[in-house]
């Protein structure tokens, strides 16, 4: 068996220890004689993995009693019309865009209501987040929207924008996990977890009780509809069971590594290894503002198109895999999720060195 260093902006890298125990447990879960896969969701075994996988979400985010924790499906996509076909009661909305997902997200919100864009940073091509201190927000705003941490373009916002009052919702599929957060500062925080935590189809809702209302837009599918999943436990129909499985594994890993906070200091000190190597580097470039750089995506371009794709093949070569940016930007990015070892990022920089004095 060779692993390679997976430097995927998701499905991405998960840790070693996680997929080798659900190997183990593959065949036979537990003595249970089948497989997580193969199981009712209504059973009392899987009922105990997806108690325990919130208890340990809850724990690992400090998430109050006030918060419901929904187990969804749909991909954070589903989310970019969930949360206006939930919220929208005035049927209004503030967006702030600072790149694709929350363009996304903002395109869809209009199908339901206004949209108003409060903020971009479209001007530059998303590399830097804009200054949302004293942004144009009203009190019939039903929310204001931000993607906390942008996948694509590799920024991230390091405050929170003031939201005047209202409720803020937060997709933070790339960022979930990656450092503490301070979940009452939200009226939602969503993500899906093929970025950070688990495998693709599972969907996590983090949402403040008194969000979660009957009174959604007329037509919202009974699945979309917050109140049927907050009802149900997140088992109103047959959950990504084995995905969840995962998860739980996932947070159950976050704790033995000490936690949220534990992490934060790793992730620093991972892109810290990649960004002071870029700001030294005569041949490599990061492209993003540096106070608003990612700790999990780094975009970086060499200026020249050819050698970029030179870069990207060798490194594959190598053993450093998905380092090609996003079709939409070019370039290479290197995801550096939780799962992402130390070493792995050490290397990638020693490869880039060699590469930068080779094509010198
Ligand atoms: C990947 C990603 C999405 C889309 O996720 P899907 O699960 O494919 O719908 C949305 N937002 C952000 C920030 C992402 O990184």
């Amino acid at each position: 068996m060779s692993r390679v260093y997976n430097f995927s902006a998701g499905p991405a890298v998960l840790p070693e220890e996680v997929l080798r125990e659900a190997a183990e447990e593959m065949m036979d879960y537990r003595g249970c004689g089948m497989s997580v896969m193969e199981m009712s969701h209504r059973s009392k075994v899987y009922d105990d993995i997806i108690k325990e996988a919130e208890a340990d979400l809850r724990e690992l985010m400090s998430i109050p009693d006030n918060y419901k924790v929904l187990f969804l499906q749909g991909g954070a996509s589903q989310q970019f019309a969930a949360v206006p076909m939930n919220l929208m009661k005035n049927k209004k909305a503030g967006y702030i865009i600072t790149g694709q997902w929350a363009k996304k997200a903002y395109q869809e919100a209009k199908m339901y209501g206004e949209a108003v864009e409060l903020a971009s940073s479209a001007d530059e091509t998303f590399s830097y987040i804009p200054d949302c201190s004293d942004l144009a927000i009203t009190d019939d705003m039903d929310y204001v929207y931000i993607c906390e941490n942008n996948t694509i373009y590799g920024t991230k916002f390091k405050t929170l924008p003031n939201t005047k009052g209202v409720d803020l919702v937060s997709d933070v599929s790339s960022c979930f996990l990656s450092e503490p957060v301070d979940v009452t500062k939200y009226g939602i925080i969503y993500g899906g977890v093929q970025k950070n935590i688990g495998p693709a189809g599972v969907v996590i809702v983090i949402i403040r009780e008194d969000l979660i209302r009957d009174d959604v837009l007329p037509q919202t599918p009974t699945m979309l509809k917050y109140k049927t999943q907050a009802d149900n436990d997140s088992l109103y129909n047959t959950p990504p069971c084995y995905g969840l499985y995962i998860c739980g594994k996932v947070f159950k890993w976050l704790k033995k590594m000490g936690g949220l906070q534990a992490m934060k200091e790793h992730n620093e000190k991972k892109a810290a290894i990649l960004y002071d190597f870029l700001d030294q580097s005569k041949l490599f470039k990061g492209t993003v503002r540096k106070e608003d750089r990612s700790l999990m995506n780094v975009p970086f371009v060499t200026g020249n198109d050819e050698l970029d794709a030179k870069f990207v093949a060798e490194a594959k070569k190598a053993g450093f895999e998905n380092l090609k940016g996003h079709r939409s930007v070019g370039g290479m990015r290197a995801s550096i999720y939780n799962a992402m070892p130390i070493e792995g990022v050490e290397k990638l920089v020693a490869f880039m060195k060699k590469f930068e004095e080779e094509n010198a």
